[in-house]
């Protein structure tokens, strides 16, 4: 882990938001605030994460951790290689995604966690910064990648949005390849669901679904939803996540991921954002676009943003999760209010950082 891991650009460290702004004297000119990098034409870079919560290194095991890395790293430097080779930002999101959602490591595509009833359904979305344009999918059951499906919407058909079995009968017409549910089963996914449903019943609380066992931080939540922003040559930002949900949701329920503003969002004019947490907070905090509006509406630089909504905004409402950012100069902030979050950046320089646990950003 460590050899792949690379200091942090101290530069995105000295972003402060709470500074009072000095005030220029005749004889003192204004301190220089530390400049954020400009926008360069030709420059790519990507970041990815694999999901927020309960990810701590005294609970992970060495050859789990080699193997996450692996998967990560895997993920983004073909994402990486697309924007190198001068493809869209679009296509390296998609390409990326894909790669994160035929790990079982997290929770999307194969690694999809199991619904009440013992199924899967999984949302996913993606959203072009250039165009504004976006597709995204919820609730289906048989699409083994649905970033794909989500990016399908958003090139071949008027919607945005579309779910369940009518996502899945459009995904027919488009020539898409169905799997069975077995394709997504995993016993460590199933145990967290017994050991969830074990924890409700305990409570008797099963019928109160505000106060179930739900929130996914608090137990076998070692994964997550996965989620790529990139930036291409062209000055093209694009966002896409994917997911299984959370564990033991029922009646439907759909998260963030698939919003658009909440879980996914994309603006040439601010950034690219992707989010992982518990999606009832995200979609109450429209997470995604506060970012990019903050951005826009208040000229907030892309760290500080999303260091307001992970670590006051989103808390403040009883949330708890991450986000990756990206704007088009290459800034990222990748900023989570869990023990953990997986995560990797490729930068406008070619450094890539991959870590996971929240002290790697200190050492
Ligand atoms: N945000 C996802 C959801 O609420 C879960 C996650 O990120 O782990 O569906």
């Amino acid at each position: 882990m460590k050899q792949i891991l690379a200091t942090l650009v101290v530069s995105f460290l000295l972003v402060s938001c709470n500074q009072p702004t000095p005030q220029p004297t005749a004889s003192e000119p204004m301190a220089q605030a530390p400049t954020a990098p400009e926008y360069k034409e030709g420059t790519v870079a990507i970041a990815i994460h694999g999901g927020a919560g309960w990810i701590m290194r005294e609970n992970m095991d060495a050859n789990m951790e080699a193997d996450i890395a692996a998967v990560l790293e895997k993920a983004i430097t073909t994402g990486h290689q697309i924007l190198q080779d001068g493809g869209a930002s679009m296509d390296a999101v998609t390409a990326t995604i894909q790669i994160l959602e035929n790990s079982t490591y997290f929770n999307a595509g194969k690694g999809a966690v199991f619904t009440n009833d013992g199924e899967n359904e999984l949302d996913a979305s993606v959203m072009d910064g250039a165009t504004l344009n976006a597709g995204a999918i919820a609730g289906v059951k048989r699409i083994k990648n649905p970033i794909t499906l989500a990016r399908e919407v958003m090139d071949n058909s008027e919607h945005v949005m579309m779910s369940g079995a009518g996502a899945e009968a459009f995904a027919k017409t488009r020539g898409f390849e169905y799997v069975d549910q077995q394709y997504f089963f995993d016993q460590d996914r199933y145990n967290a669901l017994k050991n969830v449903q074990k924890d409700e019943a305990a409570k008797g609380n099963a019928a109160n679904y505000r106060e179930s066992s739900f929130d996914p931080y608090t137990r076998d939540s070692k994964y997550g939803t996965v989620g790529c922003v990139a930036l291409d040559k062209n000055g093209n930002l694009a966002a896409g996540t994917s997911t299984g949900g959370m564990t033991n949701k029922r009646y439907g329920r759909i998260g963030d991921a698939p919003i658009i503003g909440a879980g996914t969002y994309a603006n040439n004019k601010t950034a690219a954002v992707s989010c992982t947490g518990h999606g009832e907070y995200y979609i109450r905090g429209m997470v995604a676009y506060d970012l990019s509006a903050m951005m826009e509406y208040a000229g907030t630089s892309l760290q500080e943003a999303s260091n307001t909504i992970i670590h006051e905004k989103n808390p403040a409402l009883g949330g708890s999760g991450g986000l990756i950012a990206l704007d088009r100069a290459g800034n990222y902030a990748m900023d989570f209010n869990t023990p953990g979050m997986y995560r990797a950046v490729i930068t406008t320089d070619g450094e890539m950082i991959i870590k996971m646990y929240k002290e790697e950003d200190t050492e």
